[in-house]
């Protein structure tokens, strides 16, 4: 069953997204056992559509999809998305899968790039041979470390091509550009959205896969150290999943969106020692806050310019930070803590 927290946060997704656009549709989800492709893998299945995943569970848990398995409408393949073949027909393709994690995909590098090369041409060549729209989950990562603030889609990025996060920044660059190749020559019909830093019950928090907000809320509950990298003056912009998905369906049902790329994100930044603080209060352990050295090309700000997003698909941000950061708190202390190994 899908727990409390996320089955209320689903209605927020409901009142503005059209389920009539999803009903009956054979819907594709590489990387469905991830944190934003399960929460899509739940609303698709809400909404009546029929769901194959595909996952090598790299990244992605089992337990992100174990209430979903055996249900009917539902199908799990445990394939790796750069060899997935099939002779099943989908009409909608939505490319979630990835190392999105930069302490994680920095360990697996070529892995990060072919799940972004290999695996989104494979997926490019799939939606060609069914006709099927595809959607790509494509980064803020392809800004690099932005000089333009909020940033606006027409911003060609600041990456350093060889660096330790260019696995992930290229890689991504490298899917867009093809996606656009392919809207070019075969007149496929794509979508990119850029999400930024999303949030929510869910989001991993162990090793080397936990993100920052996860990270800090484990180390917070377990009475660890939270450990900030810099100085902590850096900053994100932290979207809530609802939000995010939000965005992400309205993109697919909008006739408006083919061959977009679209920022989807909050535009509320933050430092990180600010969010540092703010978990802190909200879990009101003593913990304190180590500082450890900034890890190389960490972006130093990260906000979105979300007008196209706006405009585009009447999108707007339905959840504040403090909101959403309470929400995932008591979604994480309903949970058993895990180890942190960071
Ligand atoms: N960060 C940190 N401590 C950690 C993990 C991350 O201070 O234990 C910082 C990281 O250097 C970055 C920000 O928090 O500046 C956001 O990190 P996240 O893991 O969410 O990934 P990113 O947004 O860089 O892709």
């Amino acid at each position: 069953m899908m727990d409390n927290i996320i089955s209320q946060d689903f209605d927020k997704i409901k009142s503005t997204v059209k389920p009539e656009a999803f009903a009956g549709k054979k819907v594709l989800v590489t990387g469905g056992a991830g944190f934003i492709g399960s929460w899509l893998c739940d609303v698709l299945l809400g909404f009546g559509s029929e769901v194959t995943v595909v996952d090598d569970l790299s990244t992605g848990r089992m337990k992100n999809i174990d209430h979903l398995m055996g249900t009917s409408k539902f199908k799990l393949i445990k394939s790796d998305v750069c060899r997935f073949k099939t002779e099943d027909k989908f009409e909608v393709i939505l490319h979630m899968a990835g190392h999105a994690s930069p302490d994680e995909y920095q360990q697996h590098p070529i892995e990060t790039l072919q799940t972004s090369a290999l695996g989104t041409e494979n997926m490019a060549e799939l939606a060609r041979k069914n006709d099927a729209l595809l959607l790509f989950a494509s980064t803020s990562e392809v800004y690099g470390d932005a000089e333009i603030v909020p940033t606006p889609e027409s911003y060609w990025g600041k990456v350093n091509p060889i660096g330790p996060r260019s696995c992930y920044d290229e890689g991504k660059r490298f899917a867009e550009a093809l996606l656009m190749a392919y809207g070019k020559q075969y007149g496929l019909n794509v979508r990119v959205p850029r999400i930024f830093n999303s949030y929510g019950p869910r989001l991993r928090e162990d090793g080397l896969y936990g993100r920052a907000m996860s990270r800090f809320i484990l180390q917070a509950q377990t009475n660890q150290p939270i450990t900030i990298y810099g100085d902590g003056k850096q900053t994100r912009s932290f979207c809530y999943i609802t939000d995010t998905v939000t965005g992400l369906m309205l993109l697919v049902q909008s006739r408006e969106a083919k061959g977009e790329v679209v920022n989807v994100g909050n535009s509320q930044e933050k430092t990180i020692l600010e969010l540092a603080t703010k978990i802190k209060e909200l879990t009101k352990f003593k913990s304190s806050v180590t500082f450890h050295p900034l890890p190389k090309d960490d972006p130093k700000r990260r906000c979105p310019d979300t007008n196209k997003l706006e405009k585009l698909v009447g999108w707007k941000p339905n959840v504040s930070f403090e909101w959403g950061l309470n929400r995932t708190v008591e979604w994480f202390s309903q949970k058993k803590p895990s180890t942190v190994t960071a």
